[in-house]
């Protein structure tokens, strides 16, 4: 048992697991870091991070078979063949959708930090406020204030580029520059500013380093090179992933373990102690069951997996999941409304264009619902944007091949813009999670059983 037992246990490696990992092994804790898929480590996990286009079997695209084999995962925004490594397959992780429901994974250490888009921007105190104000939702027992502290602490260790711009409906943070706001950009936003007094055009908030301060080169970490890559793993550390930051920074204390290959079973609760006191877990290769013990569990297996941790840590306390009391675990499933988009072509512009490919868009920040409810729908929405130059231009390319088409692509073609939503949506207690009673995956877990979907409200937002 002596060999088994830790200060504190962290359940999954990704954004959240990798922040407690560095937060408790900083303040002196021996730390075991619990983690269902492999391990990977910065840089020398990046199999595609350097590949140009060509050397891609499928130039990028997965072949006809893998997309029938996952037609789930490969919907995900990004995937492709340079990142599919860092995606879940369809058949090794079956979960039973009673709703559709796209429920998007990455098993490894890291988890999706490695592929996530890295918009970092605040919640602002509408967020906080707005659900119970106009009846939608229950007060939250915390607000802006409390959490903003905390904003301000992770936003100085991982690096956010943005601007201030002192708004109260997107607070600002901890900023390095941002990347330069584009010609069509900086015109729509004098144009919106003519034309209306609430609506702001703004860079968003991205987890990339622009300019990287002392603590983000102690971490090993350099400047975002603009190469628009980042879902292969940055070779710079340019982004935030929790294997380039938060872990190795633990790891360097000495009191880090990581054991991957780890998916936990279970939360083991002492009926004596009356405390959750271990952690049970499967290894994934051998099936072999160990359990480990801390006085601290800390659990971060993303939103549905904690759920479903906690919902299949049954006792003779808690039959129906630690702490369930109120039979309100896997409810209230809250998520984002993508559904809406534009895309335009935009005259003139030609003899402008922009350094690099900056990874990241600019947002026209929500003004919606904030200080009374305005609309026929509940919630807020902001909208991503950003414009660009196609690779050739388009009339002259179009249908030639060989070295006409060569000589065409030497020239950049016109101008482009894209929007899309991203909607919050109402917590109800109907969209939820919970167990199959009948199914198991491969290790003898019950499934999950998602029951989630977009309601009217949704609609009218879109
Ligand atoms: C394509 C994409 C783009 C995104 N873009 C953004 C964005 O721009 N901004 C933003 O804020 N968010 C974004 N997200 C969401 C963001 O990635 C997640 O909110 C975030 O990763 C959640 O952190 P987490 O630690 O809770 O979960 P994860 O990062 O998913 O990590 C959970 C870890 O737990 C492990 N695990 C799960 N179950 C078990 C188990 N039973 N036992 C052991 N280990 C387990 C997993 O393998 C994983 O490593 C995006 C997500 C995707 C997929």
């Amino acid at each position: 048992m002596a060999d088994h037992t830790f200060d504190a246990i962290v359940i999954g490696s990704g954004i959240s697991g990798g922040w407690a990992a560095k937060e408790l092994c900083e303040l002196g804790l021996k730390t075991l870091v619990l983690e269902r898929g492999r391990n990977v480590e910065h840089n020398k996990d990046y199999p595609t991070a350097n590949m140009n286009p060509w050397d891609f079997k499928y130039r990028g695209r997965m072949s006809e078979a893998f997309y029938k084999e996952n037609p789930l995962i490969t919907k995900s925004a990004g995937y492709g063949e340079d990142c599919a490594h860092f995606f879940v397959k369809d058949k090794d992780h079956p979960y039973i959708q009673e709703k559709p429901f796209d429920w998007i994974r990455g098993y490894q250490v890291g988890g999706r930090s490695h592929t996530w888009g890295r918009a970092t921007q605040r919640w602002s105190e509408f967020e906080f406020t707005a659900p119970e104000r106009f009846g939608y939702g229950i007060g939250w027992p915390i607000g802006y204030h409390d959490v903003a502290p905390w904003y301000s602490h992770v936003e100085k260790f991982i690096g956010i580029c943005g601007h201030k711009d002192n708004l109260p409906a997107m607070p600002d943070g901890e900023f390095l520059p941002p990347f330069e706001m584009n010609c069509v950009l900086k015109d729509l936003k004098e144009k919106l500013k003519v034309n209306y007094t609430d609506r702001h055009l703004v860079h968003a908030r991205w987890a990339h380093l622009t300019e990287p301060a002392q603590i983000h080169l102690d971490q090993g970490r350099g400047k975002c090179e603009a190469r628009n890559l980042c879902m292969r793993g940055c070779p710079f550390g340019g982004y935030f992933s929790s294997v380039s930051s938060t872990l190795p920074w633990a790891a360097k204390t000495g009191n880090l373990t990581i054991r991957p290959f780890s998916v936990v079973h279970s939360i083991v609760y002492d009926e004596q102690l009356g405390k959750a006191s271990g952690v049970r877990v499967i290894d994934t290769n051998t099936k072999e069951i160990t359990d480990y013990f801390a006085r601290i569990i800390f659990l971060n297996a993303s939103a549905l997996n904690s759920n479903l941790v906690l919902l299949n840590s049954k006792s003779k306390r808690f039959p129906n999941g630690l702490g369930n009391d109120n039979g309100l675990l896997g409810k209230y499933v809250a998520f984002h409304n993508y559904r809406g988009s534009l895309s335009a072509t935009i005259d003139g512009y030609l003899d402008q264009y922009y350094f690099g490919r900056n990874p990241t868009d600019l947002i026209l920040v929500n003004y919606r619902n904030l200080q009374q409810q305005d609309t026929d729908y509940f919630g807020g929405f902001t909208t991503f944007l950003n414009a660009y130059r196609a690779q050739h231009p388009q009339d002259s390319a179009e249908g030639q091949v060989g070295a006409a088409y060569k000589e065409a692509l030497s020239e950049p073609g016109g101008w482009h813009i894209y929007m899309y939503l991203q909607g919050e949506t109402v917590p109800k207690a109907s969209n939820h999670v919970r167990l199959s009673e009948t199914e198991k995956d491969q290790w003898g877990i019950p499934l999950l059983v998602t029951s989630v979907e977009y309601d009217d409200n949704d609609e009218r937002m879109v």
